[in-house]
């Protein structure tokens, strides 16, 4: 297990362990999230999509009701 990257509140390293497959202990997942900026955006871009999807199926469903 590595040792969590995130900072206490006296500004020193985080001596926990790190939890599985993230850099950071419970504490400080919050730390890891600000860190991740670029996996955000990846996340925005997939909800988007998402969206996009629903949207779709919502527009197909409304026209499939004015036909009948
Ligand atoms: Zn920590």
């Amino acid at each position: 297990m590595a040792q969590c990257e995130g900072k206490t509140k006296k500004g020193d390293r985080c001596k926990r362990e790190s939890r599985t497959g993230t850099l950071f202990c419970n504490i400080h997942m919050d730390q890891e999230q600000r860190a991740r900026t670029q996996r955000t955006e990846e996340w925005d871009r997939d909800a988007i999509v998402k969206a996009a999807i629903g949207f779709a199926l919502v527009g197909a469903i409304f026209l499939l009701r004015f036909r009948r």
